[in-house]
Formats: structure tokens, C-alpha cells, sequence
């Protein structure tokens, strides 16, 4: 069972006591795949300091903010009809949530999720009413379909042969959790989803309980993958709650990608990966397919780590 009590405000503590506790919690920033840009944004900025939810944010806009990411905010893939249309969600400690959907032309979608989060009674908001929100918040239009990913669209209309690629295309969602010196975790996932997805597809990134989940006494889950089998499995749920019941991150992780595994027979065509970090600051992480890396910056080293998989290949 995994310490409630790290979280717990430094003042009640002696300096021996608190020595050991902060050594177990040390501030963690992990990510999907190698985005150690963002892991290194969002790691020195815990260092400095800052809390869980602004340094989760911050650094997975690092991505968003990456053109050469085509499957996260600006740039991003479009769908087939030529929309870069992207999905966000953040979780804070105290369990709060935001969430975007179908949100175009704004090139942070995690910072609008936050505004959803901290400025409305709601949690999700879709399409153009999530566009005007923004847009009352502050947030500018954006055009996010780069030269590059309109070449690449006009190509793929050609066949239009719809086959995301394991490991290869699609699959460079971002999904962070970061813990801070109190203890506090903080999650994010922010995407462009599938490219040339139908209009309208929404994946698990900005679901929360899919592509997200944290609770504050147990630790957090991200997704990548597939969209659509971490939708059916709600993954990053399934594994807080595993861990909860006394499971380490990466026993939790593969548990997840076994539901899908046993569950579905056309499981060797696609990739699904999950990323977890209970409150001492373990971390697990578990895919379909070999290829699946995460990024971690704990204590001044930043690092790319091979996950395990359940398949060789
Ligand atoms: N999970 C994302 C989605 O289905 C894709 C990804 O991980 O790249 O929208």
C-alpha cells in the first residue's frame, strides 16, 4: 500500500523525518514516448519549486508548441477532410478535471482544458463552444495545419487507405504526470488524435478515466495508443484503482493491457501503451508492442526508457 501520508505538510515533521520523506518523493516528471524536452521543462521547473498542475502544464506545451510533432497541437495531423481538430485534459491533485474535444485553431488546448477546469462548473467542452470559450478567455486563433502535414494529407487522399502504423505514425500523444516536493501529483494528455481520423472522432486522450486518471492518495495513469481500445478497457482508471489495491505502477500497467489482450482478437494490429506513478514516486509503464518509450527527469538526469511489452516485435 502506497504512503497516503507523503503529502502531508512539511511543518508536522522533524528535519530527520522530512529529509527521508522528501529522498522518496523528489519531484518526477514522466511522459509518453521521448519528449524529454518537455519532461526537462517540466521536471526543472518541480525543482524550482512549482506545483504539480503548472509544471504539468507547462511542459506539455512544449509539445503542443512542436511542429514537428504531428500528433499533438500545432501541426498536428488533420483528419481526413482537413481539420486539425485536438482533445486535452488535466487533472489536478485535489481531483479536479478539464477537458477539451474537436477544439481547432488554438494551439494550447491543455491550457484551455485548465480554463475549463478552474472557470466553469464543467468539466468537458466540445467543439465550437469550447472555440468560443477559449476565445473569451484570451486564448487566439490559430491556423495549425502546418505546409508540411497539408502535403501530407493531399498524399494520403490519394489512396486514402486509413491504417495508423505501429509505433510509427500516429502515435506521439503526449501524456505526463508530475509530482511536486509536497507529494501532489498532476496529470495532462493532449493530442491531435489519429491522422485523417473521420470528422468528428475523438479518442481516449481527453477522456478522463482513458487517457488520464489520478488520485492524489494513490498516483496517475496516461495512455497513447490506439484511442479506441483504451476507450473500451477506460485504462488509466483501471490502474489507479489496481494500485489502490496494493498493485506496483507496473504490475497495474500490464494488468491494462492484458483486458485488451484477452479481450481483443485483432490485439498484434495495433499499439496501446500505459505510463504510471503511484505517490513514492515508482514508476511503471507497459505496451502491445515493443517501440514504447517514456521520457523521466528525476533529480537533474533527464532519460529515455525502453518500456517492456507483452509482444517481441
Ligand atoms: N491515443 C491517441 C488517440 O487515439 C493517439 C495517440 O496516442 O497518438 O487519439
Amino acid at each position: 500500500m502506497v504512503g497516503v501520508a507523503l503529502g502531508t505538510a512539511p511543518s508536522v515533521f522533524s528535519q530527520t523525518n522530512l529529509n527521508s520523506i522528501t529522498s522518496k518523493t523528489s519531484p518526477i516528471a514522466v511522459a509518453t514516448w521521448n519528449f524529454q524536452n518537455a519532461t526537462k521543462m517540466a521536471g526543472s521547473m518541480l525543482y524550482d519549486g512549482a506545483s504539480a498542475l503548472d509544471a504539468v502544464e507547462k511542459g506539455v506545451m512544449v509539445e503542443e508548441a512542436n511542429l514537428k510533432n504531428t500528433t499533438v497541437g500545432n501541426g498536428g495531423a488533420p483528419d481526413r477532410d482537413g481539420n486539425v481538430t485536438l482533445d486535452a485534459c488535466i487533472m489536478s491533485p485535489d481531483g479536479n478535471a478539464g477537458s477539451v474535444v474537436y477544439l481547432k485553431e488554438i494551439e494550447h488546448p491543455v491550457s484551455v482544458a485548465r480554463k475549463v477546469m478552474e472557470e466553469t462548473p464543467h468539466v468537458m467542452l466540445a467543439g465550437e463552444g469550447a472555440l468560443q470559450f477559449a476565445i473569451q478567455q484570451g486564448f487566439k486563433r490559430k491556423n495549425l495545419l502546418t505546409p508540411e502535414s497539408e502535403t501530407a494529407w493531399k498524399e494520403w487522399l490519394k489512396k486514402k487507405e486509413y491504417k495508423p502504423i505501429i509505433n510509427i505514425e500516429n502515435h506521439d500523444t503526449i501524456g505526463m504526470l508530475c509530482l511536486d516536493r509536497n507529494g501532489d501529483i498532476a496529470g495532462a494528455c493532449t493530442t491531435s488524435g489519429l491522422a485523417y481520423k473521420m470528422n468528428g472522432r475523438v479518442g481516449d486522450s481527453p477522456i478522463i478515466g482513458a487517457g488520464l486518471y489520478l488520485d492524489n492518495e494513490v498516483g496517475g495513469a496516461v495512455a497513447t495508443g490506439m484511442g479506441e481500445a483504451i476507450l473500451k478497457s477506460v485504462g488509466s482508471f483501471l490502474i489507479v484503482e489496481l494500485m489502490r489495491q496494493g498493485k506496483s505502477p507496473q504490475e497495474a500497467c500490464e494488468e491494462a493491457v492484458m483486458r485488451t489482450v484477452n479481450k481483443d482478437p485483432d490485439y498484434k494490429n495495433f499499439q496501446i501503451a500505459f505510463l504510471a506513478m503511484n505517490k513514492a514516486g515508482e514508476v511503471g509503464s507497459y505496451c502491445i508492442h515493443k517501440g514504447f518509450t517514456y521520457a523521466k527527469y528525476h533529480e537533474g538526469e533527464n532519460t529515455n526508457n525502453p518500456s517492456s511489452s507483452y509482444l517481441e516485435e
